[in-house]
């Protein structure tokens, strides 16, 4: 076997392994925790899927300053407050936000973050064409947008040594071998998209606790049915 064989196949195998994990994890409701954790781009990215799948056309792309979006042939811009920032969004951030609004002729904007806002931006936004998405409401609303979507079971790895591609089920971490008998371990660990609840309950700062658990449970639920279908038994920290 040549080095440049092995090159190519690995290559390969971890570009499928990464998308293949992105495609997982977009059915998985982020917690506030990971929304806050992104750097600004991604965060921008999951709200555009997000906006996506609650109906609206994104029409820009993902570096622009305000997302452009279109419902049902109405204009709507989309700001995105950095999710690192530990402090409320001000005021100054939504009347920015309004003039954007008002130049781009759209009839609404969303201004969303992953924390708070301060009570003069709230009490702006009540008197504007503004609409808050707070860390709570934007969890809430990332769960409503995936409503329907069912978590896949399998995934696809690629054999690092002949660049054929297997077929891993997500509930089971052991290895498999491709049809030449080299073996193809697990790529993706569940855990990895569904990360663990923390036993001691500790959260953010304003983290919500009743609202992600809620949320949680009904993940696990899903889960735990999902195994109940397929007679699965085997018990998941
Ligand atoms: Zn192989």
């Amino acid at each position: 076997m040549t080095q440049a064989a092995l090159v190519r196949y690995d290559v390969g195998a971890d570009e499928l392994r990464q998308r293949e994990f992105s495609r997982l994890a977009s059915f998985v409701v982020p917690t506030l925790e990971a929304l806050r954790s992104l750097t600004p781009r991604p965060f921008r990215v999951e709200v555009a899927h997000m906006m996506e799948r609650l109906g609206y056309e994104v029409i820009t792309g993902e570096d622009a300053a305000y997302l452009v979006t279109l419902k049902t042939g109405a204009k709507h811009l989309v700001a995105c407050g950095s999710p690192a920032t530990f402090e409320p969004t001000p005021l100054r951030d939504l009347a920015r936000l309004h003039d954007a609004v008002i130049a781009a002729n759209a009839v609404s904007g969303f201004f969303v973050t992953a924390r708070r806002f301060t009570p003069e931006a709230e009490a702006y936004a009540a008197t504007a064409p503004l609409k808050l998405v707070d860390g709570k409401t934007l969890v809430a609303s990332m769960q409503r947008s995936r409503e329907g979507m069912i978590m896949p079971e399998t995934y696809a790895a690629m054999c690092r040594q002949c660049g054929e591609i297997v077929k891993h089920r997500l509930d089971c971490a052991e290895a498999i071998p491709c049809t030449e008998g080299h073996p193809v371990p697990p790529t993706i660990a569940l855990a990895a998209l569904i990360a663990p609840k923390r036993s001691d309950g500790s959260g953010g700062d304003d983290a919500a606790p009743k609202q992600s658990s809620r949320f949680e449970v009904r993940q696990h639920n899903a889960k735990f049915q999902a195994r109940m279908r397929r007679g699965g038994t085997k018990p998941k920290q």
